[in-house]
């Protein structure tokens, strides 16, 4: 899958994205991120990306000319859906972030300022994504929220798919307590059902403590079948 993103500081998504399984992704090849600057997208000396708002106003608007520029020159590149990041779109969940991960690729702009000029979500964005109910200064930290949240989806960039399904929202009812050595630190000990080495009653103890997405019928069919049962 392919990652390009639009922004006037392309350079804060590197260090990002150098490190971990995405950076491993990129590396390796399964994942493919570009960070294009906009301003080498505006014409001129100045190569200005914003001007001031018609109707007045503080702040500056993003001009719409070097955006389409810049999503023109990278559409040969990518086939993918062109999204904005902007508060009032629709929510990212697990499961938007898992409909991304179906696309071939994504092209990301990134908004600053007093935002977007309208003519950009008219004419060349299929969505607009928010990652939550308030306002950042900028398009850069949701764009490395989205991407993160969906190159992890894409198969073969969690090297074991079944953490996927353990992750809090995934399918196998995830976001149980987790614990490692020592079995007692401070005073505090492990559940005694982790140190059982009985794989049905951890999958079931699990099951019962999942604080992710699991719904209640799904979660009585699994204990069920965990007990041999059916409830
Ligand atoms: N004037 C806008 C408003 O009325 O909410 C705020 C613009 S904000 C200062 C600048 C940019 O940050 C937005 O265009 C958007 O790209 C990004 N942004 C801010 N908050 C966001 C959020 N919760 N989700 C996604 N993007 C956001």
């Amino acid at each position: 899958m392919r990652f390009d993103v639009v922004s006037i500081f392309p350079e804060v998504f590197g260090p990002v994205f150098s490190v971990g399984v995405v950076g491993r992704a990129i590396a390796g090849g399964r994942i493919a991120l570009a960070a294009h600057d906009l301003r080498d997208h505006a014409p001129g000396r100045h190569r200005q990306v914003d001007d001031e708002p018609f109707g007045g106003g503080p702040g500056m608007v993003l001009k719409p000319e070097p955006i389409f520029a810049a999503v023109e020159a990278i559409r040969p590149l990518n086939p993918g859906p062109v999204v904005l990041l902007e508060p009032w779109g629709e929510r990212l969940t697990q499961r938007l972030a898992q409909d991304l991960a179906r696309q071939p690729g994504l092209i990301i702009v990134c908004g600053r300022y007093e935002g977007i000029d309208d003519r950009v979500r008219q004419a060349l964005a299929a969505r607009e994504i928010s990652i939550g109910d308030y306002v950042l200064s900028g398009g850069e930290i949701p764009a490395m929220v989205l991407i993160d949240a969906v190159a992890r989806l894409v198969p073969g960039v969690v090297g074991d798919e079944a953490s996927l399904a353990q992750d809090a929202f995934g399918e196998g009812g995830g976001g149980y307590p987790q614990f490692t050595r020592p079995a007692e630190w401070r005073g505090l000990r492990v559940p005694e059902v982790l140190l059982s080495g009985d794989h049905g009653a951890i999958a079931r103890w699990r099951l019962e403590h999942a604080r992710g997405g699991v719904a209640d019928s799904q979660l009585m069919t699994r204990i069920g079948a965990t007990n041999g049962t059916r409830p």
